[in-house]
């Protein structure tokens, strides 16, 4: 069991709605949340920190949770990204309450709650450029100064606005702001802009509009719309927070959300950024979205992780108000934990060394049973085939043994697993030197037996050389060699990748019960570490991925 296990996570938003259903505030009776992402890339483990704390705390209060897309950029935006979102959010157990939602489902009302503010003396329609604007915002120290359009009347107001959404003008010639104060210490009070003309094609709503609302209007209407109660974002939100109460205090919405921050997760040796994330797909330095490298969802998954490693790792970590960043060990003892648990072993040959056992008779073969797990009896028995021609990993053998080796050495006898026990007689090599084949001997009176009058020094895997099955094993190690690769801001993140974070290997081997094994099965292949099946098998080809090695080998390179 891992250590983190035995600390009990906070979660401080369940603590704030208990005492809110205890005080009877919760809205209608009924916790309404909702995952809001930007359909502007995949996911990545800090969104899953996101869809877990809201989707399971719907859950937990017997309420509903949304999955909206906040899609007000529409240049960023994509079909693409929605499909694969929404696949992730399922994927990783959760259902959302009836249909996907769109932000631009509401574009029409909050259209009309831009004419009512406008309506109200609220918002104006201004002519600065955004340079002008932004040097008339100020700074932290210093306040900003009014726009000249400012005091436009309701009625030129109204009628800019109309020629806005009518197409009139060309993007920046004018943006709609709202206006509340432009010497508030909290600059997302000094007017901020509303609407702007993108004379864009949107995904939803093609070419309806040429006005789009800032994600800042947008974003609490919405919630506001859909009745949610509790609206759960990131810290980088908590500023933003006296804004969108401006809007609902000053618009006529249907109900009142509150907005709770929690920290962001972040990860060592990777990053957990969308656009960073892309830029490692766009210049090709990870295969795509979906490289088992990437911190994506997708990619998790096609590395081998498991929905519920990653919910149990985001219970795990808990969810508090502080940043910090979270070990890449605790996310892999959470798929070992799991794996532990579930993966049916097998044994897998990555590095072959031919081992010709000489006194099995030629073309003939044994059959093993081994059972597929040694705590889960449930999960029955495999069959393994053992002959005269067998493969051992490389490193199983040493010809100068160290002192206390638990392999195989020149005259030494070591047990194959669930099998018999050989003895090494004969070490062939090649014209240059190369280690090539071991000649040995078996023990016929070994089989479930210890053998007698001399003792073996270990027990390694195996397969049978002529009844197994090809593989390719793609073995992986961090994206990144820095800890924190974003941490010296000169120095652009890429050029920490690690260039040894893909090793493929094309001459493995894996027992023949994997010979029809489908993409995403786990095993644990023994003493090696936990694998899946890859998406790129097919007949002729089985693909396999380390999803992690069987101990915790990131503490041993840390600490290094
Ligand atoms: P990114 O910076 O990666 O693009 P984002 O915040 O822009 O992330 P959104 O699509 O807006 O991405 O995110 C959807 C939800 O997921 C938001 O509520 C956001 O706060 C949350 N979220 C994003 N990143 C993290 C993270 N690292 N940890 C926890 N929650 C996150
Ligand atoms: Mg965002």
């Amino acid at each position: 069991m891992s250590k983190q296990e035995h600390v009990k996570p906070t979660n401080f938003i369940h603590q704030i709605i208990e005492s809110d259903i205890a005080d009877e505030k919760v809205a209608g009776g009924q916790v309404v949340t909702r995952f809001p992402p930007e359909p502007n890339g995949y996911l990545h483990i800090g969104h899953a920190k996101s869809i877990c704390l809201n989707f399971g705390t719907a859950a937990k209060y017997q309420g509903l949770c949304n999955l909206r897309f906040d899609d007000t950029n529409p240049e960023k935006e994509s079909q693409e990204y929605i499909d694969a979102i929404a696949e992730d959010v399922r994927w990783l157990g959760f259902k959302w309450d009836g249909d996907i939602r769109y932000t631009s489902d509401y574009f029409e009302q909050l259209y009309q709650w831009a004419l009512y503010l406008i309506a109200n003396g609220k918002a104006y329609v201004d002519s600065l450029s955004a340079h002008e604007m932004r040097e008339f915002r100020g700074n932290l120290t210093e306040p900003g100064k009014n726009s000249p359009y400012r005091e436009r009347s309701v009625a030129e107001n109204l009628e800019l606005f109309e020629r806005m959404r009518n197409g009139e003008f060309d993007e920046g010639d004018c943006a709609l702001r709202v206006k509340i104060d432009m010497a508030a210490p909290n600059m997302n009070l000094r007017d901020p802009v509303i609407y702007r003309i993108r004379k864009a094609h949107h995904h939803q709503t093609g070419d309806k509009w040429c006005i789009y609302p800032s994600y800042d209007f947008a974003h609490g209407q919405s919630d506001a719309l859909e009745g949610v109660t509790h609206s759960i974002c990131t810290l980088e939100f908590e500023d933003h927070r006296p804004l969108y109460d401006w809007f609902i205090a000053n618009l006529p919405v249907p109900a009142q959300p509150r907005q709770y921050e929690f920290a962001r997760l972040n990860l060592n040796y990777t990053i957990t950024s969308k656009r960073k994330l892309k830029l490692l797909v766009d210049e090709q330095h990870v295969s795509g979205w979906d490289d088992p490298r990437m911190p994506t969802i997708s990619g998790l998954r096609r590395r081998g992780f498991t929905p519920a490693s990653i919910r149990n790792f985001c219970d795990m970590i808990g969810v508090t108000r502080s940043n910090g960043v979270v070990d890449m060990g605790m996310l892999e003892s959470a798929v070992r934990d799991d794996l532990d648990a579930n993966a049916p072993r097998a044994m897998c040959v990555t590095r072959p060394l031919k081992v010709t056992v000489s006194n099995f008779a030629e073309g003939e073969e044994e059959w093993f049973e081994l059972p597929a797990h040694p705590k889960d009896e449930s999960m029955g028995l495999r069959k393994v085939s053992f002959g005269r021609n067998l493969l051992i990993e490389q490193e199983d053998f040493e010809e100068e043994k160290p002192r206390k080796w638990k392999r195989l050495a020149p005259g030494d006898a070591v047990r194959l697993r669930g099998a018999y026990v050989i003895t090494c007689n004969e070490v062939i090599k090649d014209a240059a030197g190369n280690l090539v084949e071991l000649i040995c001997s078996y023990d016929p009176a070994t089989k479930g037996e210890n053998p007698t009058g001399y003792k073996p020094n270990g027990v390694i895997h195996w397969v049978n050389a002529d009844h197994s099955v090809p593989c390719e094993v793609r073995l992986y190690d961090r994206l990144f060699t820095e800890a924190n690769p974003e941490a010296d801001k000169a120095v652009d993140f890429q050029t920490h990748l690690n260039p040894g974070s893909l090793e493929i290997l094309t001459d493995s081997r894996v027992e023949i019960g994997l010979k029809h094994a489908v993409a995403e099965a786990h095993y644990q292949f023994e003493r090696l570490g936990y694998f899946s099946v890859d998406k790129d098998s097919d007949e002729s080809r089985l693909v396999l991925n380390r999803t992690v090695t069987l101990r915790d080998s990131w503490v041993k390179i840390q600490g290094k």
